[in-house]
């Protein structure tokens, strides 16, 4: 009985998950933004497309460069 509470848990933790990955992919296809801007601490800045984290990512490069 605990072993199919366990595995049941188990595949709806996996469901939310997915489904979060699949939220996020299609905000991003839309263009909307995760995290409020706030790219620094967004889990997807190093794929994001949106304008504001090429911007960030730009800035960034230019301020490594600059050391
Ligand atoms: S990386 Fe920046 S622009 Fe892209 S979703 Fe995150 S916060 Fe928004």
């Amino acid at each position: 009985m605990i072993r199919i509470l366990r595995n049941a848990s188990l595949a709806v933790l996996g469901l939310a998950g997915g489904a979060t990955v699949l939220k996020r992919r299609r905000l991003l296809r839309e263009g909307k933004c995760l995290n409020q801007g706030i790219c620094r601490a967004c889990a997807v800045f190093d794929d994001c497309g949106l304008p504001r984290a090429l911007s960030t990512r730009s800035v960034l490069a230019r301020i490594r460069d600059a050391k």
